[in-house]
């Protein structure tokens, strides 16, 4: 058995372990990251939506608070990312042209104009336009459209690109290809993990970001899996849509998010997503993909001349109230996980809420206002009565 000590631990190295290694990284300490997939979680499925405004829910509002908070923060990262990770501007995709939201039918129309009313309960913009409107914007928008809003402050980030970023401005790390199988504790002190290999990691923070698999290493971190399947097409630039466009169709919802033109005239589109309560298989269902490609084409139907490149399915870490946790849940342990469907848009919110917790000032009001709204809206205490959040056994205590 042989073991590291480093000064921060991650614990998975998906979009947010990878968030939270660059910036400890950045404040200097030495960090470990554990993970056995990196970037094959969440992160490898998810469109890469920033979309506080369509994504806010009825009772959802510390979401919506959350992910505006956040979104204003991703030029400044997408910015500071590319440049640490010594690529082009752009490189990772974030695109900020708005976003098309469409009703199939009646029913759906009326959802939608349920929706807009919550937009200005909340102040989020989001406005009511005709069919033709949505064509004249997107000339793709199928002819059995009810209606249609315009969302200009919705946008899209490439998570993959992203993920890759993050994987240059970490690569100082030491990536260890294993699993934790526990956290180890000494007098109540989370004091490192141990993994599948048998290796034990002392380490001064341990941050959690296993996804949906947190809660398997701390109870007081009640994620659960929440699967969903997006499919990659290749698409001719002119029978595709510019923007990112989403609606319901008869109830499903569904969207089409374009990623920027390649030189051959052809882009990538990421259609989705199904989401079900099931465990995590990692399998694509036949009747998911045909549901998505059926929806997709009725609201955007020249989707039929595309290729279809892949259909992934994975899980979204999934909380009890669909708000993430961030922040120390016990000496040594600090929580990021839980970030369900929103974990791309909050991705700016949760490096922010990391720098706090390891004593870097603020860089700016936007930020100061992201760590606040994690501070009130994310705390992961708020669990803390519902599950135990002390380890039934100690083990292996190195401190
Ligand atoms: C279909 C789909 C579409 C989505 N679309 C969007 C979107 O448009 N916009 C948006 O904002 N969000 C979206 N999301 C949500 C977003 O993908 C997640 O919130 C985000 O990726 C969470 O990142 P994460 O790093 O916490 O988790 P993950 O990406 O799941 O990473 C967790 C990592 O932990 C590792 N791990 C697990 N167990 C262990 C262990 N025991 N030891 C070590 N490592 C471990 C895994 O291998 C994995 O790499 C979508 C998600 C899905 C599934």
């Amino acid at each position: 058995m042989s073991s590291h000590a480093c000064d921060v631990l991650v614990v998975g190295g998906g979009i947010i372990g990878l968030t939270a290694a660059w910036r400890a990284l950045e404040a200097g300490a030495s960090v470990v990251v554990l993970d056995p997939a990196p970037g094959d979680g969440a992160t490898h499925a998810a469109a890469g939506m920033l979309a506080p405004v369509m994504e806010a829910g009825f009772g959802e509002e510390a979401q919506a608070r959350l992910g505006t908070a956040s979104l204003a923060l991703w030029p400044d990262l997408a910015d500071a990312l590319e440049r640490a990770a010594g690529l082009p501007p752009g490189a990772v995709g974030l695109e900020t042209a708005g976003t098309l939201a469409l009703a199939y039918d009646g029913d759906d129309l009326v959802a939608l104009r349920r929706s807009l009313a919550l937009h200005r309960e909340l102040g989020l913009g989001s406005v009511e336009i005709t069919p033709a409107e949505a064509r004249r914007r997107e000339p793709g928008v199928g002819p059995r459209v009810a209606g249609a809003a315009w969302v200009p402050g919705d946008h899209q980030v490439d998570p993959r690109a992203v993920h890759a970023a993050l994987a240059v401005t970490t690569a100082r790390a030491t990536h260890v290809p294993r699993a934790a199988v526990s956290l180890t504790w000494a007098h109540g002190t989370v004091v490192g993990a141990l993994d599948d290999a048998g290796t034990t990691y002392s380490a001064g923070t341990v941050v959690l970001a296993a996804g949906h698999a947190s809660a398997a290493l701390f109870a007081g971190a009640p994620t659960r899996p929440v699967p969903g399947t997006t499919l990659r097409l290749d698409a001719a630039a002119d029978r595709s849509p510019a923007v990112v466009v989403r609606g319901t169709v008869q109830g499903r919802p569904v969207y089409a998010v374009p990623r920027r033109v390649r030189p051959d005239g052809r882009r990538e589109l990421v259609v989705g997503a199904t989401s079900d309560e099931r465990d995590d298989d990692q399998l694509a269902r036949a009747g998911d993909v045909f549901a998505l490609l059926r929806d997709a084409r009725a609201l955007l139907p020249e989707l039929d001349d595309a290729v279809l490149l892949e259909a992934v399915t994975r899980s979204r870490p999934g909380s009890p109230d669909n708000a993430p946790l961030l922040g120390r849940a016990a000496d040594g342990l600090y929580l990021a996980t839980g970030h369900y469907r929103n974990g791309i848009l909050l991705t700016p919110l949760t490096a922010a809420a990391v720098d706090d917790a390891l004593g870097v000032a603020p860089g700016g009001p936007g930020e100061r206002a992201a760590v606040e709204a994690a501070a009130r809206y994310a705390n992961p205490r708020r669990f803390a009565d519902a599950y135990s959040t002390t380890p039934t056994t100690e083990r292996g205590g190195t401190a």
